[in-house]
């Protein structure tokens, strides 16, 4: 299969983990190259179920080597609750789960000052996850963040830690009125987490560039979706990194030529988590999905989630801006009740006809929907394995969307286990 970038094209959510444990059967390597533990993937592996917020998903299947890059920002507290949370299921957690030297570290103030800074914007807020991500990346390129190298050496990480602290306290207290933070403290806890993660602690993008040019299949899995990319999403309302395929090479010290092939996944309907516009939300009478049964809650903030028709501009924004070769798409089962379905085809923003995803959001708020309109199907599609068995409405329903994105629908989703999976043109080493 060669190397394959995986990522949402859509708002997040999509239903990548359980894509990425397919891919990542096959692959020898299974790589995050941005975010932090503001993603969750939800693995259903028979009645067991894994949430997974920095370790790649690969690390379920034993041989597979997981990668956290050079571009995530690491939480190390919560990077070894799961390790532990995993091994305490049986997962072999042992040599093959490696950090970056260079990924940079979420620290206590990154965390703090996340909220601090939701607090005062008030209703401006943005929605973030509080998890301190994009205070972290404000520091990475700001010149002051701390990376994984200097976390493992305590007198390089009481230097910088010292110095931050100059500035952050002088923030805390004279911007929030807060308690200044004490250096010794965080030198105790980073300590502690410093001992056990230096195992794991590698130049990376050498293993992975050895890999490659060895043969080795490499599987990049994406968190978040294409509309929250820092420079693709619906800005302000993204998260602090590049979700979309570029960011699988920044973001992981591994070439563009090194790719072999773009994947998207994306929801056979739409959701959005936080603040923005969301042209296609349902209004209450269209909304069919059960957002407990049908899990549309948030795996890492448990908030639930919006939900809405698809939506081609979006998907079409996202073929363009990742260069997708093909589209997994998910969750086809939750509308096997719907009687009628909508798919949003252009939008009308100020009386005009627009069919290209505008970059404004004053626009977005604006853009009324324009549907076209298919019968359902109404019969359930969990037990169907072969495209072919799908209901002909359902059939329809993926063949009007595959054109309308101009991309072949490769993987259809159909249930949450791995074996609720259909290969539409077979499974993708052929
Ligand atoms: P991710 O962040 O993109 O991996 O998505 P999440 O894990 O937040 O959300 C996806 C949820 O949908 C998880 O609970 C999955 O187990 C579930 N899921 C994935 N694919 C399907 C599907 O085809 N049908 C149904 N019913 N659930 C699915």
């Amino acid at each position: 299969m060669g190397s394959i970038v995986l990522v949402g094209a859509q708002w997040g959510d999509e239903g990548k983990g359980k894509i990425i444990d397919l891919l990542s059967e096959r692959a020898d390597f299974v790589v995050r190259s941005q975010g932090g533990a503001n993603a969750g993937h939800t693995v259903v592996v028979g009645n067991e179920e894994f949430v997974l917020h920095l370790v790649p998903s690969g690390v379920l299947h034993p041989g597979t080597t997981c990668i956290v890059g050079n571009g995530v920002v690491v939480d190390p507290k919560v990077l070894l609750d799961e390790i532990d949370a995993l091994r305490g299921k049986g997962v072999h957690i042992d040599g093959n789960l490696f950090v970056s030297e260079t990924a940079h570290i979420v620290m206590p103030y990154h965390k703090l000052l996340d909220g601090l800074r939701e607090k005062l914007k008030g209703k401006s807020a943005v929605g973030t996850t509080l998890r301190g991500i994009s205070p972290a990346y404000m520091d990475k390129v700001g010149y002051t963040g701390i990376r994984a190298m200097d976390l493992i050496d305590e007198a390089v990480f009481r230097e910088k830690l010292e110095a931050n602290l100059v500035e952050k306290n002088l923030i805390l207290t004279k911007a929030y009125d807060h308690a200044p933070l004490d250096a010794d403290e965080i030198v105790r806890e980073y300590g502690a987490y410093a001992e056990r993660i230096a195992p794991h602690v590698a130049n990376t993008e050498i293993m992975l560039n050895r890999a490659i040019a060895e043969g080795k299949e490499v599987l990049f899995e994406g968190a978040q979706g294409t509309l929250l990319d820092v420079d693709h999403g619906t800005y302000p309302f993204v998260t602090a990194s590049s979700t979309t395929a570029g960011g699988a090479c920044t973001g992981s010290g591994v070439g563009p030529t090194s790719i072999g092939m773009v994947m998207g996944v994306a929801k056979a309907y739409t959701t959005r988590v936080g603040s923005g516009p969301f042209p296609t939300e349902f209004t209450p009478e269209e909304d069919f999905v059960d957002r407990k049964h049908d899990r549309e809650f948030g795996a890492t903030t448990g908030r639930t989630r919006r939900c809405g028709w698809f939506d081609a501009l979006i998907v079409n924004h996202s073929v363009r801006v990742n260069g997708l070769d093909a589209i997994a798409l998910t969750k086809l089962d939750v509308m096997d009740n719907c009687k009628r379905v909508k798919i949003c085809v252009a939008y009308d923003i100020d009386g005009k006809r627009v069919t290209d995803f505008p970059h404004d959001s004053a626009l977005l708020r604006r853009a009324k929907p324009i549907y076209e309109q298919m019968d359902g199907w109404g019969e359930p599609t969990k037990d169907v394995r072969a495209y072919d068995n799908l209901p002909a409405n359902a059939r329809a329903y993926i063949e009007r969307l595959q054109e309308l994105i101009d991309t072949p629908i490769e993987i259809v989703s159909v249930g949450e286990q791995r074996d609720h999976t259909i290969f539409v043109r077979g499974p993708l080493d052929e």
